[in-house]
């Protein structure tokens, strides 16, 4: 047998780098692995580069190579050369072509196939709602792209189905695979038809043979009351079709929740600052409060002072699981004002030759 040079096969210098022959070899991998290449002398390509690269990536090996040549392996095989099955291939085909190909075909086992359904990816889309959308529930409608079974061809991928010439409709094929302890049938998914069983007399012109096509559906979509900032709706099946009878995926609409010019919302309760004046805060008063459910009237009592809580029971925003709805609190911001006209200075004044202070005062006082 007239083997070719590993190097010449790698088409890398005698002095490569041990990174310039991965690299060499995983582009001849692309290349010619049997799952994206159909020529028929790709397969005996991919198994010389295979074959190649077991050796000369081995350092001790590499010199065996060196010094004797294919000679160095040639008793180890009974001459057909250096046995590489047990070789792991794995970290090289690893997100060379996505996820599921192995050692295809020769001694590994590929993971998975064509063949089996599988379920469409999931989508997440982001969504703004303002105070009163989260708060209440809406409507809306959203646009997005996702993968749709193809109408034209059902999701197959062609017309004029008829079994494959290959493994004559059972998927995969058998090859012999020699080793040092004599010769072995390996079982391996059928490179013509990925494992289907099946070919088409053409290819699907609308989908060119992926069973599914990009489209840009209107969804409309029901958001719940009591929805917040980070919380995410699930949309069962409203992802990408799924493949070979698999379900769709899901879509996930996870919200951001825009301010409110006066409410501000923690969980379920819903906090006011109500402002009100020195003498309204001494006197007492009653003020008009907005809720999101209406006007409320709040009594305030004689002697507030600033950060005093009133709770208005039942006026939060309702529980997204339960119904019930959370409180609203209303917090007293006392605001002193820093003019005065000639009028109020003199009330003032005639104010402070009474005695307002209490017992709070005394306190420092001793300290002095
Ligand atoms: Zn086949
Ligand atoms: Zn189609």
């Amino acid at each position: 047998m007239n083997k070719r040079d590993y190097y010449e096969v790698l088409g890398v210098s005698k002095d490569a780098s041990e990174a310039e022959i991965k690299s060499a070899f995983r582009k001849l991998a692309k290349k010619y692995h049997p799952d994206v290449n159909k020529e028929p002398d790709a397969a005996e390509k991919f198994k010389e580069a295979q074959e190649a690269y077991a050796v000369l990536s081995d350092e001790a090996k590499r010199r065996q190579y060196d010094q004797y040549g294919h000679a160095a392996f040639d008793q180890m095989n009974g001459g057909a050369g250096f046995d590489f099955s047990d070789f792991d291939f794995g970290d090289i085909f690893e997100g060379l072509f996505g996820s599921g190909f192995g050692n295809f075909g020769f001694g590994g086992s590929r993971r998975g196939s064509q063949n089996r359904a599988r379920k469409g990816a999931d989508k997440l889309i982001r969504m703004n709602l303002t105070f009163d959308e989260a708060v209440f529930g809406t409507k809306k409608t959203i646009k997005i792209d996702v993968n749709d079974i193809c109408s034209e061809c059902d999701g197959k991928g062609g017309k004029g189905e008829k079994k494959c010439s290959t493994c004559h409709g059972t998927g995969s094929v058998t090859t012999e695979q020699r080793t040092i302890l004599g010769s072995f049938m390996t079982k391996s998914t059928c490179p013509n038809c990925r494992g289907k069983g099946y070919t088409y007399d053409s290819t699907c012109s609308k989908c060119h043979g992926n069973g599914s096509v990009r489209v840009n559906k209107e969804i409309d979509v029901k958001i719940p009351a009591g929805v917040d900032t980070g919380n995410q709706l699930r949309l069962a099946g409203k992802g990408d079709s799924g493949s070979n009878g698999g379900p769709n995926g899901d879509l996930y609409i996870e919200f951001q929740v825009k301010d409110h010019p006066l409410f501000v919302r923690d969980e379920n309760d819903i906090y006011l600052e109500l402002p009100i004046t020195i003498t309204d805060a001494v006197l007492g008063c009653k003020k008009d409060i907005p809720t999101l459910y209406g006007n409320v009237k709040l009594v305030i009592p004689a002697g507030s002072q600033s950060g005093d809580k009133h709770r208005i029971k039942g006026k939060g925003v309702e529980d997204l699981h339960r119904g019930s709805k959370g409180n609203m609190y209303v917090v007293i911001k006392v605001v002193i004002p820093s003019k005065l006209d000639r009028n109020q200075k003199k009330l003032f004044e005639e104010l402070a030759l009474t005695n307002l202070e209490t017992s709070e005062f005394k306190k420092i006082k001793e300290y002095l």
